[in-house]
């Protein structure tokens, strides 16, 4: 609301004489919105107050539009500058990115009047394209290194099988290990092609509304043969009514990792409990469990690309050392984190802190008049 003030005394003396449409707020022409749709910037246009009447889904998943405000207070100095005298303006700006303010985002914000009164925006973000480069290096030298492992034992399996091709319980036994292996090498495959497409130009295509209750009991059912096996009960809590914006995908790769991380560092006989809770701002979704811990010194590395605890155990498990930092790339790519308390012995929690989404405004409720409405970018296609 303190945006709106600040952004509505500019407009008091507005060189943008505002065309409004039917409802009082400026129109967009169709053509802007055609052209929006394909323009891989994220993009806003806003009303001289500085109210967002659209905005693309790659801002509202950068965090940079709440409800119908910007949330950073340069790119709004910016919108009034151009309401006033209606000269568009670019800047570069580095700010953090909200609502948790734990990443810094260096954008590149162009301002222009679209002489209907409505204002444009467009937002690039400069240093994810640099870092998109520099963790693309490093990973594919780590994947070679650890392809090399399953395929090093396939090989010397198959010469084993070889050796013993008279001795039907020998072969019997080498088989069935390379079964194991070529399982193990085709969930390091898939873990790979999740995590470089979660580290790709443009994470967040397919971003929608998420219904976290719905999230939460599609990755139960998921996991639920694996908790089973391992005689572990699952238990949920309350329906929380929580609303994310984001990949539907994506968000619930990173809730099924967590829950079979919990199952597999559990003893059998022991509890997994998931749960919900809502702020204003935050959507938290905590997996709890009864397993072995982690010790304190390991806790800021377990997110790291094919770090383990223990070698020997992962490898029981069946895991990659992909799982944490899919989950990791998951919430950065939403403008969340994941945080974890341990303790060896006692048990673990994962929690995921998700931006939560509104979709009934203030103003929504009482009109349509300002709703926002979130362009879905669909790739490489024009709406008609
Ligand atoms: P992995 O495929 O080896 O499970 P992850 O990236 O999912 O790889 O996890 C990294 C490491 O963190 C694991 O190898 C394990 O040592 C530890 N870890 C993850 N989740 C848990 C948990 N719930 N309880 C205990 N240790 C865990």
């Amino acid at each position: 609301m303190a945006n709106r003030q600040r952004s509505g005394a500019a407009a008091a003396g507005a060189g943008v004489t505002p065309r409004r449409a039917a409802g009082g707020r400026p129109a967009i022409p169709d053509e802007v919105i055609r052209v929006l749709s394909v323009l891989p910037s994220a993009s806003m246009v806003v009303d001289p107050d500085g109210l967002v009447l659209r905005s693309s889904a790659r801002a509202t998943a950068l965090g940079l539009v709440n409800r119908t405000a910007v949330t950073i207070p340069d790119i709004v100095h910016l919108i009034e500058r151009v309401a006033v005298d209606g000269h568009a303006r670019e800047q570069e700006m580095r700010v953090r990115r909200p609502p948790l303010g734990r990443e810094l985002l260096e954008l590149r914000v162009r301002v222009a009047a679209l002489g209907t009164g409505a204002i444009l925006v467009l937002i690039d973000d400069l240093a994810e394209e640099r870092r998109v480069d520099v963790v693309r290096r490093d990973f594919v030298a780590n994947v070679s290194h650890e392809l090399k492992t399953p395929v090093g034992a396939l090989s010397l399996l198959a010469e084993a099988v070889l050796a013993a091709s008279d001795d039907p319980v020998q072969v019997r036994h080498f088989a069935e290990r390379m079964t194991t292996e070529a399982s193990r090498l085709s969930h390091l495959i898939q873990d790979v092609i999740d995590l470089s497409r979660l580290q790709g130009d443009d994470p967040l295509t397919h971003a929608e509304v998420v219904d976290v209750d719905d999230l939460v009991l599609r990755a139960l059912e998921e996991v639920r043969n694996l908790a089973v096996r391992h005689e572990i009960e699952l238990v949920t809590g309350d329906p929380s009514d929580a609303v994310v914006y984001g990949d539907l995908g994506q968000l619930l790769t990173a809730v099924r990792n967590l829950l079979s991380n919990a199952i597999a560092y559990s003893p059998n006989h022991t509890r997994v409990a998931i749960g919900v809770r809502s702020t204003d701002a935050i959507v938290e979704i905590s997996v709890k469990d009864q397993g072995i811990g982690i010790p304190v010194n390991d806790l800021d590395r377990i997110f790291e690309r094919f770090y383990r605890v223990d070698q020997a155990r992962s490898r029981v498990t069946g895991g990659t050392g992909l799982g944490l930092a899919i989950v990791k790339h998951v919430c950065q790519n939403h403008g969340g984190e994941c945080t974890v308390w341990s303790e060896p012995g006692v048990g673990s929690t994962f929690t995921l802190r998700l931006p939560s989404y509104q979709s009934s405004t203030p103003f929504d409720r009482d009109s349509h008049e300002l709703s926002v409405e979130v362009l879905a970018i669909p790739t490489g296609e024009v709406p008609s």
